[in-house]
């Protein structure tokens, strides 16, 4: 396995793969943009922007190794978005390559709160929101900016807007919408920390456990979140897909598909997608 799987929704690529403790990486190459490393992979080598939701191995081991792919093929270092408190520790890891490999790298560490984002171009950007895990961790949302001219002078003509904008009025609004949200790994209740993540067009929310041979308090207990938890709020989340990713690997994907139709309501499963892991 070298390439992770693609799957395309509302015109967005992605590709990558998602297994719990074995790997997680998404990838959204027309943005240039990945959602955690795993170990490392070819697809991530063109990118730019990496956006890391918490510092462990499954989702974070791929850091050092895209940062020495990058500098072997000459490329610009990439940014990588990470909670503030992985940044040193990171650092520390890159020093220690630097000294086994004799060689110095270049990378941007970008440390992040909740709140905090990042332009990626004048039309979109990515913006951090809370994470509930058992480290420090974040969720990211990529958005898109559009400007509207205000109802106010919608109607009028060319020539007049011309005019306001030579008085420097503001004649647009700005809208933004959330098109993708990534959790991570994370505890339900993340879900209410900001009002944008149930209204992202597609999201991707963790579910580690679907079945009663994990609890809910053992979902609880690991930072993880228990299908049955995500049951009682889907009529909430608007997102047109919901995206299950970090999926226990005790479970094929036959057999999770077969739980959750057995779980999910006819008229809501249409909406739910299991990104593959394997
Ligand atoms: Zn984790």
């Amino acid at each position: 396995m070298n390439v992770g799987a693609m799957w395309k929704s509302h015109g967005l690529d992605f590709i990558g793969m998602s297994l719990s403790g074995i790997r997680t990486s998404i990838a959204m190459p027309q943005y240039d943009l990945c959602f955690d490393t795993a170990q490392g992979f070819p697809f991530h080598f063109n990118l730019k922007h990496f956006f890391i939701t918490h510092g462990h191995l499954d989702h974070a081991a791929g850091i050092p190794y895209i940062i020495s792919q990058k500098a072997m093929n000459s490329h610009a270092p990439a940014h990588f978005y990470m909670p503030k408190s992985l940044v040193q520790p990171m650092k520390n890891i890159m020093s220690i390559w630097e000294e086994i490999e004799k060689h110095q790298y270049k990378y941007h560490f970008h440390g992040f709160d909740a709140d905090d984002e990042v332009a990626l171009n004048n039309n979109f950007f990515v913006k951090a929101f809370p994470t509930i895990h058992r480290v420090d961790s974040l969720g990211y949302t990529l958005f898109q900016k559009v400007l509207k001219i205000k109802k106010e002078y919608a109607d009028l003509p060319s020539t007049e807007i011309v005019k306001l904008k030579s008085k420097n009025i503001e004649i647009q609004d700005v809208l933004t919408t959330p098109l993708v949200s990534f959790t991570g790994d994370t505890e339900i209740d993340f879900l209410n920390q900001r009002p944008w993540i149930r209204k992202s067009k597609i999201l991707f929310l963790e579910c580690t456990y679907i079945d009663n041979s994990k609890s809910i308090e053992h979902a609880k207990k690991w930072g993880h979140t228990h299908l049955d938890e995500i049951l009682p709020v889907l009529d909430q989340i608007e997102s047109e897909k919901i995206v299950l990713i970090h999926l226990s690997s005790r479970y094929s994907t036959e057999y999770a598909l077969k739980i959750l139709k057995e779980k999910i309501p006819s008229h809501l499963m249409d909406r739910i997608v299991i990104y593959p892991g394997r």
